[in-house]
């Protein structure tokens, strides 16, 4: 299948294993986009990576119960799909695997999870317990359901991406993930589907996240490298906005998400936080 074809659209498994194993049978390289919808420019620089280093693309547009809280926003996350399948079709997708979630959890809350023990309580595992079992094992289903040889994810969600590569090398996973950097409004805020929550004022307040992550940047490179410092310094700036509460800011090892107290390699700068009901995250990668 060709994107000229037009892009096919299935929902159940049987279906979406059948055309990627027609697509594997012809030698073709497989890559997978996986996503919750609502749709942005960051998920379509996965896709259009994708795109160039792929011969079938595929896009999961599934919002995954399993790797929200119970007092998160599952219910009101938004959903359009039919929007999203336009975006997509224009950018030459050739699938997209959009189930239910009757069809990825027929057992209800009785699931077989993908635990990456080690990592999972890190950055965003502390405050959303439970997420990042979630991810795996939502990430491992579609792996076995698509069979990519790719699987393509954003720098955005960098505790994310660590977790999952750690989850691909302990499992022996036969798929390559590959990490786009991350897409920005012209002010630097990271795009996101939940930035759709955020009023005018809000927005506004949103951008000390990115801000925040500046600051770190401007001492580290006046050559500051103790992170107790460069983390107090982001702290006081997000502090000057007061419609945002803090939830972590993190300097860590980039692999295993392990506090780095002294920066003499390539670290991870994270932050969320919640600006009103949202909670926004945000990286940067510092480099000596
Ligand atoms: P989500 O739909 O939020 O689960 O995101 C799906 C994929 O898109 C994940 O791999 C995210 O890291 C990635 N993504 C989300 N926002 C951005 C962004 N602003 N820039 C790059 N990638 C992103």
């Amino acid at each position: 299948m060709s994107a000229q074809e037009g892009m096919k659209i299935v929902s159940t498994i049987p279906e979406m294993r059948t055309s990627s194993r027609e697509a594997r049978a012809r030698a073709s390289r497989i890559g997978l986009v996986p996503t919750m919808g609502a749709l942005h420019e960051g998920h379509l620089l996965l896709v259009r990576d994708a795109r160039t280093k792929s011969d079938l693309v595929v896009a999961s547009i599934f919002v995954n119960p399993t790797q929200f809280g119970p007092n998160e926003d599952y219910s009101r996350y938004p959903r359009n799909l039919n929007e999203d399948c336009a975006l997509l079709e224009r950018e030459g997708v050739d699938m997209v695997f959009a189930p239910s979630v009757e069809e990825m959890y027929p057992a209800g809350d009785d699931v077989t999870w993908v635990v990456v023990e080690a990592m999972s309580h890190r950055l965003c595992g502390r405050s959303r317990p439970g997420h990042f079992r979630g991810v795996t094992t939502v990430v491992a289903k579609l792996f076995h359901i698509v069979e990519p040889d790719l699987a393509f994810f954003g720098q955005k969600d960098a505790a994310q991406v660590a977790i999952i590569r750690r989850m691909v090398r302990d499992l022996n996973m036969p798929v390559r993930i590959e990490v786009c950097p991350i897409v920005r409004e012209a002010d630097g805020l990271a795009l996101s589907s939940r930035n759709a929550y955020l009023d005018t004022r809000q927005r506004k307040a949103a951008l000390t996240l990115y801000r925040s992550l500046m600051r770190a940047r401007e001492i580290f490179d006046q050559g500051e490298r103790e992170a107790a410092k460069l983390m107090a310094a982001a702290k006081t700036e997000l502090a000057r906005e007061p419609g945002v509460r803090l939830d972590y800011w993190e300097i860590v090892d980039p692999d295993t998400l392990e506090p780095e107290p002294t920066i003499r390699k390539p670290a991870l700068a994270a932050v969320a936080a919640f600006v009103g009901n949202t909670r926004l995250i945000d990286n940067i990668l510092l480099e000596p």
